[in-house]
């Protein structure tokens, strides 16, 4: 297979990093909107979701090889790929994977209402 340019040039938007705990992030410049000035939205590799983090800690980061760089990005485009698309069962907002966080405890969007799967239906385990 030719090597393909456009794979490269597609990946200029991203950004890559080694986080100490959770290995490699991505920024994505594309994926910003909602986030506060204060905090940056990452694709976290190993979780398959997208976090936020303070700007501050991520400017602290480092820079991560290429090789894992390539690896990061094959996962984040194929998590793009994959990308959900629903709305808030509350406030009926639209709400998707990439600009919005999925919860690590029920696996659904959450919403910027706070609304998850957790608080669905009150059928809470606990
Ligand atoms: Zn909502
Ligand atoms: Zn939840």
């Amino acid at each position: 297979m030719p090597d393909r340019a456009a794979n490269r040039l597609r990946q200029t938007h991203l950004h890559t990093w080694t986080h100490p705990t959770k290995g490699l992030v991505i920024l994505d410049e594309r994926v910003q909107a909602n986030v506060p000035a204060d905090l940056v939205r990452l694709f976290v590799v190993a979780e398959k979701r997208m976090a936020r983090f303070q700007k501050e800690f991520v400017r602290k980061l480092l820079h991560a090889s290429e090789g894992d760089a390539r690896t990061a990005c094959e996962a984040y485009e194929q998590f793009r790929s994959r990308s959900r698309q629903t709305h808030c069962y509350v406030c009926k907002r639209d709400l998707n994977t990439i600009d919005f966080e999925v919860c690590v405890h029920c696996d659904w969007i959450r919403c910027k209402c706070e609304a998850c799967g957790c608080k669905f239906g009150g059928s809470s385990s606990s």
